[in-house]
C-alpha cells in the first residue's frame, strides 16, 4: 500500500492575505513531489511544511498570473540552494503556458537562474495543448478553460500577443484521479470530468458553488476541497449548500492541509 499526498500550500485568491500565501499544490508521489502553481509565498510555505527540496521532480503552471507564478524563481533558486548545501546536482522539468515560455525564460536568466550553472538544471516546456504529461509515473492531462477569455476585445484592439492558456490538471496515479481546477472560466468548465473523481480541488473566486456542488453530489466525487478565496470570503455559503445536498466529503481548505490518497501499487 503507498500513499500519495496533495497538500495544499497555499489557498488565497489574488488579493495577497495576512495569514495564507498565494496558489501553490504538492503532490508526493511515494516521496518524489511534483509542484502545481508558484504564487506568491510559495516557498517559505513548501519549507514550513517539511517537504524536502531536492524531492521535486517537476513543477507545472496553470496560467501566468502572478498569484500562481509570482514565486517560480525563488522556488528554483530554493531546489539550487539546497543542492549545494549537500553538493547533490538535481534536474527537474518545468511544464508554463506555451505563451510564456521565451519570456520567462528569460526572466529567469535575467535574475541569474541559469540553468547550466545551478545545481538544479532545469528544463522548460510548452504545456502541450494536445495529449499529457508522464512524471514519476503520473499521468496529467491538461484541459485548457475559460479563465483569461475575458481579455479577448483588450488583447485583439491592442494586437497584444496573449493567447489566454490557463489549463485545469485531471492527475491519476496509482488508479487514484485528482482534478486541480486553477482558475476557471466558470464551474461549467469542469462538468465534463467530474465522474467518479477521487479528489476535487477547486477554486471558489470565480465559480457558483452551489451549482458545482450540485453536479458533484450526482458524479460519484469522493473529496471535495474548496480553495483559492480572499480573505473576506464567507465560507458559511458554501458550506450550507453542501450541507443541503447532503455532501459529507465537502471541505473548505486551509495552508499545510494535507490530502491522502491511498491505493494498492501492484508491482
Ligand atoms: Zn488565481
Amino acid at each position: 500500500m503507498t500513499e500519495n499526498k496533495f497538500t495544499v500550500l497555499g489557498s488565497s485568491a489574488g488579493m495577497p492575505c495576512s495569514d495564507r500565501v498565494n496558489a501553490g499544490y504538492t503532490l508526493d508521489v511515494g516521496g518524489r513531489l511534483i509542484q502545481f502553481d508558484c504564487g506568491g509565498g510559495i516557498s517559505s510555505a513548501f519549507r514550513r511544511s517539511d517537504f524536502d527540496p531536492l524531492a521535486v521532480t517537476g513543477i507545472i503552471i496553470s496560467h501566468t498570473h502572478s498569484d500562481h507564478i509570482s514565486d517560480l524563481p525563488l522556488f528554483i533558486q530554493m531546489i539550487h540552494l539546497a543542492g549545494r548545501e549537500q553538493q547533490k546536482q538535481t534536474s527537474i522539468e518545468v511544464y508554463l503556458p506555451g505563451e510564456a515560455l521565451d519570456v520567462i525564460g528569460e526572466y529567469l536568466k535575467a535574475v541569474y537562474l541559469h540553468p547550466e550553472k545551478l545545481f538544479c538544471q532545469y528544463q522548460l516546456h510548452p504545456v502541450p495543448e494536445d495529449g499529457g504529461i508522464e512524471m514519476e509515473g503520473v499521468a496529467i492531462l491538461p484541459i485548457r478553460n475559460g479563465h483569461l477569455k475575458g481579455n479577448a476585445d483588450i488583447i485583439s484592439q491592442n494586437n497584444w500577443k496573449n493567447k489566454m492558456q490557463c489549463y485545469s490538471y485531471l492527475i491519476r496515479t496509482e488508479g487514484k484521479s485528482i482534478l486541480y481546477s486553477a482558475d476557471l472560466g466558470s464551474e461549467t468548465d469542469l462538468f465534463p470530468y467530474l465522474e467518479n473523481l477521487d479528489l476535487l480541488v477547486v477554486e471558489s473566486t470565480h465559480i457558483d458553488v452551489a451549482n458545482l456542488l450540485g453536479r458533484v453530489a450526482v458524479n460519484n466525487v469522493g473529496q471535495v476541497v474548496l480553495t483559492h478565496f480572499e480573505e473576506d470570503y464567507d465560507v458559511s455559503q458554501a458550506i450550507n449548500a453542501a450541507k443541503k445536498l447532503g455532501l459529507d466529503n465537502f471541505s473548505i481548505a486551509h495552508d499545510g492541509m494535507s490530502l491522502i490518497l491511498q491505493s494498492c501499487r501492484i508491482d
